[in-house]
């Protein structure tokens, strides 16, 4: 059916468009080189420009990174709080080594969008980036840079990273109030500076997103500290200071994490089993395989309302056929088959829509199999088989041709960002009833951003954000949240 061998494809494939480097030891992380067989094609290829820069961004990966003098010594200074939190040498700042660690927390959905978005930022700063807190990412993910570790080494000289907030003495929140010098003068007297990007943070913090390094003392600092749980992408698009430089690395603006979630997430060997192991058995001989992300915010309990909502969009979407209600139509050895992978938390959804297709025949003659891989019925943390089930399928999401999504989910969002799929989104319901309509197709395979910046970093006042450029716009699941399109 639908499947490419191995053999027919190029190198270049292989690589996502260039977007990944030859030379990783292939069997110990083999998604990295064969998750391209298992996509039709890729949706979006990476400009010349962001290639470049992620070659760059190796590189400073691997002389500043763990294990190299570069990072003994910058932590050494960390450590002793007698030094300034500066560079070596505060006039020039290009050669010296600057990390960003990243806290990234809840769950698996908030921390991919979380790192892809410290990533990017990352990139734009010139900083390392570190994984810190108690991140179980790494049992999940395989290295994404050659020659050496994003994780944080231990015994890291800022302890207890995961309870860091808005309110320490480092805040750039607080910095960030203070004029010019007196700001300088009191990162210098600090060893790092905290940014905090919780949904929840302030005004304060959110001018983080609209600093150019005019204020010297963030880009002073060696040491960045990061607490974030969602995708800020659309808001580093709104600051003038990366605007020339987005531009060159993402000519289109709509697949953003698509790309850099290919560059960064690659699932270990365990994870990428999982993966296979169902593709190959329930979704590869299919002529079409339709997605169904269900993620159920007001409890564990099976909902009708839910249940309806489904029901109604694929119905109206077009997305699965009628069943038959008076005669059976033969279905004749050619009929088409339709995979149905469903993901959610409960099994009921699954169990009612497997059974309306097994009760009846379809109107069409279609053959529909509807599949779940997992019910856990409770999210969990910090439970590694858990949560590699839930890594497993949102790859397997972004493995289908046509996907509905749960509105405000960011499992959702990761799948079908992975997957370049544009989805339906599902509207959040409100008051257990059934929304109207119950879905929308979405602007753009981009993930929302939930806590955005409400100011205008040129005018330098506050804004409706989703209007200042045409890229950027509000979400279709979140009035006020913003994606980039
Ligand atoms: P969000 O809460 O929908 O934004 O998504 P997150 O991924 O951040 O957090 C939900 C967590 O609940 C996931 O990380 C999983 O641990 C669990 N979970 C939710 N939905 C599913 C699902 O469909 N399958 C599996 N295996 N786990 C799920």
């Amino acid at each position: 059916a639908s499947f490419w061998p191995l053999a027919t494809l190029a190198r270049q494939e292989k690589l996502v468009g260039g977007l990944l480097v030859p030379g990783f030891d292939e069997r110990s992380c083999l998604s990295r080189y064969q998750s391209a067989f298992y996509r039709k094609n890729l949706a979006r290829s990476p400009s010349a420009h962001l290639i470049r820069r992620l070659r760059q961004h190796e590189a400073l990966q691997r002389r500043c990174g763990p294990g190299t003098e570069a990072y003994r010594a910058a932590a050494a200074r960390l450590r002793s709080s007698s030094h300034r939190n500066g560079s070596n040498d505060d006039n020039d700042t290009r050669g010296a080594c600057r990390y960003l660690v990243l806290v990234p927390y809840r769950g698996l959905g908030n921390r991919i969008l979380a790192v892809a978005s410290a990533f990017l930022y990352a990139v734009l700063a010139d900083r390392v980036l570190l994984l810190g807190g108690e991140t179980s990412l790494g049992d999940v993910f395989c290295e994404p840079f050659p020659g050496t570790s994003w994780l944080l080494p231990p015994r890291f000289p800022i302890g207890d990273l995961q309870n860091l907030t808005g309110d320490v003495r480092e805040s750039y929140g607080n910095l960030v109030q203070q004029n010019d010098s007196a700001a300088a003068a009191a990162a210098s007297g600090l060893r790092y500076v905290f940014v905090d990007l919780d949904h929840s943070c302030t005004y304060h913090d959110k001018l983080f997103f609209c600093d150019d390094g005019e204020r010297q003392f963030l880009r002073r600092a060696a040491w960045l500290v990061m607490r974030t749980d969602g995708y800020f992408v659309p808001a580093l698009f709104l600051n003038p200071a990366y605007q020339d430089e987005l531009d060159g690395m993402f000519p289109r603006k709509d697949s953003v994490f698509y790309l850099l979630a290919h560059y960064l997430f690659h699932p270990t060997n365990e994870v990428w089993g999982l993966v296979t192991r169902f593709h190959r058995s329930y979704l590869r001989g299919s002529d079409e395989r339709l997605g169904i992300q269900v993620r159920v915010f007001d409890g564990d309990a099976p909902f009708q309302h839910i249940l309806d909502q489904i029901l109604a969009c694929t119905s109206q979407e077009h997305l699965l056929p009628d069943v038959a209600v008076t005669q059976e139509p033969s279905a004749g050895r050619g009929a088409r088959s339709k995979a149905v992978l469903m993901t959610g938390l409960s099994s009921w959804y699954y169990e009612k829509i497997r059974w309306k297709y097994w009760q009846s025949a379809t109107a069409t003659g279609e053959v529909v199999s509807v599949y779940q891989p997992s019910h856990e019925e409770h999210q969990l943390s910090g439970y590694t088989t858990h949560d590699m089930k839930a890594v497993a399928e949102m790859y397997l999401l972004g493995m289908t041709d046509k996907i509905v999504t749960s509105g405000w989910s960011t499992f959702g969002y990761v799948g079908h960002g992975l997957g370049g799929l544009t989805p339906w989104i599902m509207f959040r319901p409100e008051n257990h009833t059934t929304p109207y309509p119950p879905c929308r197709r979405a602007k753009s395979m981009e993930p929302c951003m939930h806590g955005p910046p409400f100011y205008d970093c040129r005018a330098k006042h506050g804004a409706d954000t989703g209007k200042l450029v045409p890229h950027v716009q509000h979400c279709e699941d979140m009035s006020w949240g913003l994606k980039l399109v």
